[in-house]
């Protein structure tokens, strides 16, 4: 307090400054088949500037290089340091059992504050595993890094929208990359490449046995500018393919469902936005004959404009739409794919 008096400044403990000394960010970035950096990733590196720490980024994966050129070559992050890249083919499924002991290694034996990953699959995956080995609670879901220990993440559905205070020391966060603003394009020449040793061995009795992908000309749901939205009253997959496709076209948009479509069949289950679905935050949101339960809206609310098209005026979906076409979808659908591609 005296000393405050004096300077003027702030009173800073040792333990303090001890800390802020050491504070640096470890980012694992997903790796891609063909070497490209995600648009999550690059979402995920916006999160990690807010922390306001040195970043290290690991890579993993057989295109782990190619991605680390990408990243240096083309995009700017400023905070970015370091690039840890295992190019290990083993590594290319992304399967949690192998990763977790590699990622644990690497948060053992350096003295990360922070280590972020995206709030996708494969993050949703390897966090709890980090977490329970090294027996710190993960935060998962952040949307908003308020300070280095101060984030917003929700809950309930999205119902509730929480900011906790996170005291331990190392903190371990997934973050909702749809909430973030990609970083620009650029540079980051001044960052090193590493090139990592000694994967540890997993030692779980783990095979990846096959990968099954659906294969579309379309945008990909979570990183798509634009999405179209199918729901029930779409009644068959024949009605929802040949309604939506040719809005889809139009807008170079990705096509994404609820769930009620996807229990009844009209489409696959990847295409699932929501609570227990896809969360996408896109520049345009079309929700055809979707009525807006919250589950539903826990995936897709951030979107920047949502046009709401169903029948009955007191559907949920026109409390957060920008523009509502209150009718028939059957009628309004072809309609206004026609007035788009004229
Ligand atoms: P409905 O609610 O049946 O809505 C259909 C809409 O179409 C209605 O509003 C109707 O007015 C309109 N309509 C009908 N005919 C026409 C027409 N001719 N023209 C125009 N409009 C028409 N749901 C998700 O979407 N994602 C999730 O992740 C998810 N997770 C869940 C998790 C839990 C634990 C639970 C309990 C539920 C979850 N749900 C989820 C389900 C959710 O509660 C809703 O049941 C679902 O979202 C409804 O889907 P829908 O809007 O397609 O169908």
């Amino acid at each position: 307090m005296f000393r405050s008096l004096i300077t003027g400044l702030p009173k800073v403990s040792k333990r303090h400054l001890f800390q802020r000394n050491y504070a640096s960010t470890l980012a694992f970035i997903e790796s891609s088949k063909d070497g490209s950096v995600s648009r999550s990733s690059l979402s995920l590196l916006a999160a990690a500037q807010k922390l306001s720490n040195p970043i290290t980024a690991v890579i993993t994966g057989s295109q782990a290089g190619k991605t680390a050129q990408a990243l240096k070559s083309s995009f700017s992050c400023n905070s970015l340091e370091k690039l840890i890249i295992f190019e290990d083919s083993k590594l290319d499924t992304c399967l949690p059992e192998e990763l977790t002991p590699l990622l644990v290694k690497l948060l053992k034996g350096n003295d990360y504050s922070h280590f972020v990953v995206s709030n996708s699959s494969v993050g949703k995956n390897v966090l709890p595993r980090v977490g329970a080995l090294l027996d710190i609670q993960p935060v998962c879901d952040v949307t908003v890094i308020k300070a280095p220990k101060t984030f917003v993440r929700p809950i309930y559905a999205g119902n509730i929208i929480s900011t906790i205070e996170c005291p331990a020391e190392k903190k371990i966060l997934s973050i909702r990359t749809s909430s973030f603003a990609p970083i620009p394009e650029g540079s980051t020449d001044s960052v090193a490449i590493e090139k990592g040793t000694d994967i540890p061995p997993c030692d779980l009795d783990v095979t990846w046995v096959k990968t099954i992908v659906t294969k579309s000309e379309r945008p990909e749901l979570t990183s798509a500018l634009n999405v179209v939205t199918g729901g029930r009253a779409l009644k068959d997959k024949d009605t929802f393919d040949k309604l939506l496709s040719p809005l889809a076209d139009v807008l170079h948009a990705a096509i994404g469902a609820t769930r009620a479509s996807v229990d009844n069949g009209l489409c696959d289950n990847s295409l699932q936005i929501g609570q227990t679905g896809k969360v996408i935050a896109p520049n345009l949101y079309i929700a055809v004959g979707v009525s807006g339960a919250v589950q539903h809206l826990a995936g897709m609310k951030d979107s920047k404009v949502i046009v709401a098209i169903n029948n009955d005026p007191d559907a949920p979906i026109f409390n957060v739409a920008d523009y509502g076409l209150q009718g028939d979808l059957y009628k309004i659908v072809p309609e206004l794919t026609e007035k788009l591609r004229n």
